[in-house]
């Protein structure tokens, strides 16, 4: 099978690798439909988010039909159309037994796409605890967004307003910013996207909660309550503007030193925190949103592409891998899927 494997930075390729099948009883065998291009993998190809292992097949945000099932599976099939949770954890280190499941160290090595082969392959190996069946109304496409809106439930509840009231921002209309949007306004609240890309923008404003608007910058008017920073960018400029009591979420992963007057944090009751992955049922919570209509994960899709021409999808969020830069998306680009095989729906 085909598998977008990564060896270093800008070195990526399609190879041929072996076929996967079951090994242990649990085991559960994918074939994948569609795989999301994530904000991880930008940084992994492009260098800036150096996590991956050489060797590694990438992508983690996954749907497609079950191809085979180890002897002790009773709760899925073949032929069963599922999506994938890809993040497992250890449940024994300290990170686990202290409610933070998400930073588990016990994971290196299973952290799918990562540093385990992960779904831009014909084929994925997981055990049965980590697919969960799709109903037949579910378009594998949408559920191929489970992934990044567990990310954001994870992040959506650290986030406690004062008031349904409160000034709310979401900077960056990628697909985590659009989510965020969503589930900010699932929460009660009324955000705001701010994008600077004219083609994201135009994309982002038929695809918003109602209520909620998008917009290319803030003006300096604006009374900032609740600002969610999808591009590690704006701490630094926005935090002197916040208002007090306000809370400041940075969810970007792209390096960026900041210099910020910790006096502010104190003197304005500032909340400055962060999120990452899945926690505590956010992966179940997020299938739920979009299997009951509540985030319209489909309408986020920006582009589906065969897994062959993953330069193109990559090019589309502004990765061109030929060229080695990574620049602004050039068209409107939002959630690109990778389609590696005829298993479409
Ligand atoms: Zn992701
Ligand atoms: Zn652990």
């Amino acid at each position: 099978m085909k598998a977008l494997t990564f060896a270093s930075a800008w070195n990526v390729d399609l190879a041929d690798v072996p076929d996967l099948h079951v090994i242990g009883d649990d085991d559960v065998v994918v074939d994948i439909a569609y795989c999301g291009i994530c904000g991880t993998d930008l940084g992994i190809v492009s260098g800036a988010y150096p996590v991956a292992v050489p060797g590694v097949t990438l992508g983690h945000e996954a749907s497609g039909i079950v191809a085979e099932v180890g002897a002790g599976v009773t709760t899925i099939a073949p032929g069963d159309r599922v999506v994938i949770n890809p993040t497992p954890y250890c449940g024994r280190c300290r990170m686990c037994r202290t409610g933070r499941i998400n930073h588990c160290v016990g994971k290196h090595g299973t952290e799918s796409g990562v540093s385990y082969d992960g779904a831009f392959a014909g084929r994925y190996r997981t055990t049965s605890a980590f697919v969960h069946r799709v109903p037949d109304h579910v378009p594998l496409r949408a559920a191929a967004l489970t992934e990044p809106l567990s990310c954001v439930v994870t992040g959506v509840r650290k986030i406690q307003p004062a008031s349904l009231a409160m000034n709310t921002y979401v900077i960056g209309a990628g697909p985590l910013g659009l989510l965020y949007a969503w589930m900010l306004s699932l929460k009660g609240l009324t955000p705001t996207v701010v994008e600077r890309s004219p083609a994201r923008l135009d994309f982002a404003r038929d695809r918003l909660p109602a209520g909620s608007r998008a917009v290319a910058s803030l003006s300096d008017a604006d009374d900032l309550d609740i600002v969610v920073d999808t591009t590690s960018h704006f701490l630094e400029e926005l935090l002197p503007r916040m208002a007090p009591g306000g809370t400041f979420m940075s969810i970007g992963l792209k390096e960026r030193v900041a210099a910020i007057d910790t006096m502010l944090i104190g003197d304005r009751s500032l909340n400055i925190i962060g999120s990452i992955d899945s926690l505590h049922g956010s992966f179940e919570e997020a299938f739920h949103l979009i299997v009951s209509g509540r985030v319209p994960a489909e309408r986020l899709i920006s582009h589906t592409v065969p897994l062959a021409d993953y330069r193109k999808g990559f090019a589309a969020l502004g990765c061109d891998i030929d060229a080695r830069s990574v620049g602004a998306a050039p068209e409107a680009s939002c959630k690109v899927l990778l389609m590696p095989g005829e298993h479409g729906a």
